[in-house]
């Protein structure tokens, strides 16, 4: 296992490779359901491969992730081998006090006494300003002093600008969590947020560096891309590769559903250094993202600028189901997806009422309701 540093936190060595918590096995359809046995056999597998970082947060695996992962740690007597990272619920934040609250209930669901890695979770422009306004950072520092919290950070969710306004806004912060990956280069914080950050010594964690596992199972098109490079290489690898190979990276965290893929992308970070890509194989990624892109439905990226639409409509999750199911052949998933999700909560292409507003706004000139009706004909 290789190991890197976050800028702030020079005297710790942080696995390449953390392990995610929110996508462990469970035996049957709830994801309540943890197959502990089997989860615990992960978290056995990634100490045995050297990774020492381990995150979860309070709703995952409908708020079962935590306790598990307090239970499993006692089980194999490894918490003092790990960085043990979690997340407030900043959602569920409506006053100060709720700070302190969540934070109690979480070291007693993990049994520990400090969280070493304490993440905002999911911030957004909405949940930045609860955060100030209920005294959020605050609180940090207080569970920082009286050594509840090891580090501060936060995982995030919005547009780029929101992103360097909180890194801006916030100079003790000491690390992030953004999704990064080959495919989502401009998506949300992106790349360029990820340089933003590091550029202010915030370190930078990286997830979905497989976008939820779908990069593994990528099209033919994409297989044969890979497949023409001298060295044979599985598309997860590509991906992980990708992303390491960014020096801003100090960890990617992957949630595995076995003890077997966590071997394989150990493997991968045992051997991949920053900066190490050749040109050749920057171009298979390149030649890779291409492909899929010419092969979306609608060429939105995601940028936001069309939102928030006055009707309701979620038109970058839209377009975003949408476009997977066309690059990835995944059109069952993304539908029972959609229908359970969007459409069920009113705000699919169903409520879009064609009043154009959205339209010039649009940097890709997307003729956004003619497109939001196509794609609710094959989603909805
Ligand atoms: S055209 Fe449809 S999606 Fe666009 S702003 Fe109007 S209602 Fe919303
Ligand atoms: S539809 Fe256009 S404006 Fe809206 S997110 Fe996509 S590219 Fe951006």
């Amino acid at each position: 296992m290789l190991y890197r540093k976050f800028p702030k936190i020079p005297d710790l060595e942080i696995s390449a490779l953390g392990l995610g918590c929110m996508r462990l096995p469970t035996t049957g359809d709830d994801s309540a359901a943890i197959d502990e046995a089997g989860a615990t056999a992960i978290l056995g597998a990634a100490l045995d491969s050297g990774v020492n970082y381990v995150d979860t947060a309070w709703p995952y695996h409908k708020e079962q992730s935590e306790p598990w992962l307090g239970r499993a740690m006692r089980d194999l007597g490894c918490r003092d081998s790990l960085q043990l990272a979690t997340k407030a619920p900043t959602w569920l934040v409506k006053e100060s006090g709720d700070w302190e609250r969540f934070l109690s209930q979480q070291l007693e669901r993990l049994k520990t006494t400090r969280i070493d890695f304490y993440l905002l979770h999911a911030l957004n422009g909405a949940r930045w300003k609860t955060v100030l306004d209920t005294g959020g950072l605050e609180f940090l520092a207080r569970a920082r002093a009286d050594g509840r919290i090891g580090h501060a950070g936060f995982s995030f969710h919005d547009s780029l600008g929101v992103f360097k306004r909180i890194i801006d806004g916030w100079t003790d912060c000491e690390f992030c969590q953004v999704q990064y990956n080959y495919l989502d280069e401009g998506f949300q914080a992106g790349g360029e947020g990820i340089a933003y950050a590091a550029d202010r010594a915030v370190g930078v964690i990286v997830m979905e560096p497989l976008r939820g596992g779908i990069l593994a199972r990528v099209p033919d098109g994409v297989r044969s891309i890979f497949g023409g490079y001298r060295t044979p290489r599985m598309p997860a690898e590509w991906a992980l590769r990708h992303v390491l190979d960014r020096q801003e990276v100090v960890t990617v965290l992957s949630g595995m559903g076995n003890a077997g893929q966590l071997y394989e992308n150990a493997a991968v970070a045992s051997s991949a250094q920053p900066n190490s890509m050749t040109g050749p194989e920057r171009a298979v990624i390149d030649q890779a993202r291409d492909h899929l892109v010419s092969r979306m439905a609608a060429p939105c990226t995601a940028c936001g600028y069309c939102s928030p639409c006055p009707s309701g409509v979620n038109i970058v999750d839209t377009f975003g189901m949408w476009n997977e199911a066309a690059m990835f052949g995944t059109v069952d998933e993304n539908r029972r997806q959609y229908r359970s999700g969007l459409q069920a909560r009113g705000n699919g292409a169903q409520a879009c009422v064609e009043c154009g507003q959205c339209v010039p706004k649009c940097p890709q000139g997307i003729d956004i309701p003619a497109r939001l009706k196509e794609a609710h004909s094959t989603l909805g």
